[in-house]
């Protein structure tokens, strides 16, 4: 006869890659529509004039495919271009680089934000996943840069890509944050 205690086993699955907390860094030109984006996906509103020169993190508790997170989101204030990007390269998760579809020369400066980027994660494992969007689309009859450049600058730096409307649907605009959330959760 063998006396034991009988042993039970709580097997608690955990998935592996579930982050609780998403930092994403929104990086583009002035006036591209960052603050207006941000400020969409915190409050489903569009929001026309917005301090352009103030830089400020914030947070929303999100459920992304049933799962929750706190998404961090540091919605930066860059006059001309990346300068002093050590205080979002290590911080960011995800970074989400903003151009304005009637703006060419928004989007040249997302090429800067994205060499300077992926210069930083290069070697990183993992690499913070990165999304290039293309903000104004109700701007149409003014587009200056084309839906096909947008893609061909995105799939040279092996990213993500999309266009948007901060003042247009809510829905969209959280799609791309939620996206970022799960690109982090794939890694
Ligand atoms: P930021 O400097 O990148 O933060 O840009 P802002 O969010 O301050 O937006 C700059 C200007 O563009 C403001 O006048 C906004 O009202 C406007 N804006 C932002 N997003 C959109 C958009 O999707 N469509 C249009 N038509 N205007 C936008
Ligand atoms: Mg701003």
């Amino acid at each position: 006869l063998m006396f034991g205690k009988a042993r039970t086993c709580n097997i608690v699955t955990v998935p592996e890659h579930e982050p609780s907390e998403v930092n994403i860094v929104i990086l583009g030109a002035m006036g591209s529509g960052k603050s207006a984006l941000t400020v969409k996906f915190l409050t489903k509103r569009f929001i026309s004039e917005y301090d352009p020169n103030l830089e400020d993190t914030y947070s929303s508790e999100e459920v992304v495919d049933q799962q929750p997170v706190l998404v961090k989101v540091m919605d930066t204030a860059d006059q001309e271009g990346p300068v002093n990007s050590e205080r979002y390269l290590g911080w960011a998760n995800a970074f989400i680089i903003v151009y304005s579809i009637d703006n060419r020369s928004s989007f040249e400066v997302c090429q800067q934000y994205l060499e300077t980027v992926s210069l930083y994660s290069k070697g990183l494992q993992p690499e913070a996943p990165v999304i290039l969007l293309g903000n104004k689309v109700d701007m149409e009859r003014y587009r200056q840069v084309s839906k096909a450049d947008g893609a061909a600058l995105a799939l040279r730096f092996g990213c993500l890509f999309f266009e948007v409307s901060a003042c247009l649907d809510f829905l969209s605009v959280q799609h791309i944050f939620h996206e970022a959330v799960r690109e982090v959760r794939r890694e």
